[in-house]
Parts: structure tokens; sequence; C-alpha cells
């Protein structure tokens, strides 16, 4: 689904992703952490190229994604991307930023777009918030009605960078339990999160990333009862 091959990355003289080669199955949940500046945001970004690489190869579902002639439109409106910071459109109500993009992009009609982003919002708990606007709704529930919009696309891949880290900590739980529920329907995630009880209960595997290098990648049980690095081992010790 999902395949880094030795892929490079410096910013000047700074070398931040060095030869990464790790891959993503379909249905799998990665869970990637490490200190901050390892190279985390910089990794999932490259695969929707909102970062540019130096060499290597990313591979989704069989296309070259840095391959020149590439559509970038058509290439991002099929891997799903939530950020920490939500960006929806502050003008436009809940269900009309979720119905927006695949009327845009896909040529969905309106009744179509609409019932779709009824259901989704739905999903995400969201069913009774589709006239409010982004000023009226809480950050979690921003975050969902941005979980919900990147699903209106139907990404068969999404990248989550820190989906968490700008709500208070009341609302970290009810995005989780949207990411959790998306895991249990099968949906292939790679997530960078310090929400290491995530990691332990939903991921299928953890990558350790230190200084850009991949260090350890080890399902969820081996990484935490028995991380093999150091700095992983003190990465855990620090965090805990
Ligand atoms: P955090 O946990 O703080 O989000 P991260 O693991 O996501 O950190 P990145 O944002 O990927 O780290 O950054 C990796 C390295 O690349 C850091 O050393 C950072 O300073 C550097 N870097 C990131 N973006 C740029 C940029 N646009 N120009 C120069 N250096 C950058
Ligand atoms: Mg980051």
């Amino acid at each position: 689904m999902l395949e880094f091959i030795q892929i490079q990355k410096s910013y000047g003289a700074t070398r931040v992703l060095s030869d990464i080669s790790e891959r993503v199955e379909a249905g799998e949940v990665v869970v990637v952490c490490g200190p901050s500046g390892s190279g985390k945001s910089t990794l999932i970004r490259t695969v929707n190229r909102l970062e540019s690489i130096d060499s290597g190869r990313i591979i989704v579902n069989g296309q070259d994604v840095h391959a020149a002639g590439k559509d970038l439109n058509s290439l991002r409106a099929g891997i799903g991307f939530v950020f920490q910071q939500f960006n929806l459109f502050p003008h436009c109500s809940a269900l009309e930023n979720v119905m927006m993009a695949p009327m845009s992009v896909r040529g969905t009609t309106r009744a179509e777009a609409r019932e779709q982003a009824q259901e989704l919002l739905a999903r995400v708990g969201l069913a009774h918030k589709s006239q409010c606007f982004p000023g009226e709704l809480s950050g979690g529930q921003q975050q969902r009605v941005a979980i919900a919009r990147t699903l209106a696309m139907k990404p068969p891949l999404i990248l989550f960078d820190e989906p968490t880290s700008a709500l208070d900590p009341e609302m970290v739980g009810e995005v989780l339990a949207v990411m959790k529920d998306l895991a249990r329907q099968g949906m292939t995630m790679v997530c960078v999160t310090h929400e290491m009880g995530f990691a332990r209960e939903v991921a299928d595997k953890v990558w350790f990333l230190d200084a850009g290098r991949v260090l350890e990648r080890a399902t969820p049980e081996a990484f935490f009862n028995t991380p093999q690095h150091p700095r992983a081992q003190k990465f855990l010790s620090d965090t805990h």
C-alpha cells in the first residue's frame, strides 16, 4: 500500500531523513514516534508531496508519488491528511466543509455530497452539529469534522500528524475514539502521535524515529516492553 525506498532528505547541510526504507500494508495502523525534530512530520509529509525528497522513491498503491509529471491534485485526493491544526473553512458550516472537496475535485453532485456528509458527520458523532460554523465548535469537534472531511474523499490511506496535540486534554479521547473506529474498520493509517496509549491499543507497528532514521520498528508490545535501541529506551523512560 505504502512503501518508502531509501529516502534521503536534507535542509541545506542538515540531513532530516536518512535512508528510510519501510512498508505499510493495506489495513495496517502504524504509529510514528520519536523526539521533537526527529523528522516525523517531514516523513509523512513526503507521502503526499507537501515535502520534496532528495532521493529514493515513495510508492502508494503502485504509484511513484514523486515521479515527474504527477498531477498533485489527483495524488492528494487519494491520500488523506489530518493536521494538528484542523484548517476548516471558517465561513462554511461543518456540513459544507465536508461536502466541498468531493464536489470540486470529484464532481459529486450537491445532493449526493450532502447525503454523504451527513452520514460522515454522524459517523464522527456530530450529526447534530452539521449547521454549526467551526467557530461554534470545540477543538475536538472541529478535528472530528476535519476527519469527516478527509473521509469524504474515500482515501485508501490516511496520514495523521499529531491530530490531538492542539486539543485540551478532555477532548483528546473523542478524537482518538474516532481514529480507533477507523482502524477497526480496516483503514490504512500512519499516525504521528505522542499518545502512547493509542499506540499500544491500536497500532500494528510502531516506528521509532531519531535524527531522521527509523531506529526501531516493532509491534507495540515489543516496543513498549522490550525496546531494543538505547535511544528508544531513553525516549520511553523520558515520556513515561
Ligand atoms: P515535532 O515532534 O517537534 O513535530 P518532528 O519529528 O515532526 O518534530 P520535523 O518537523 O519533521 O520533526 O523536523 C525535522 C528536522 O527538520 C528538524 O531538525 C527541523 O528543524 C528541520 N526542518 C523542518 N522543516 C524545515 C524547513 N522548512 N527548513 C529547514 N529545516 C526544517
Ligand atoms: Mg512534527
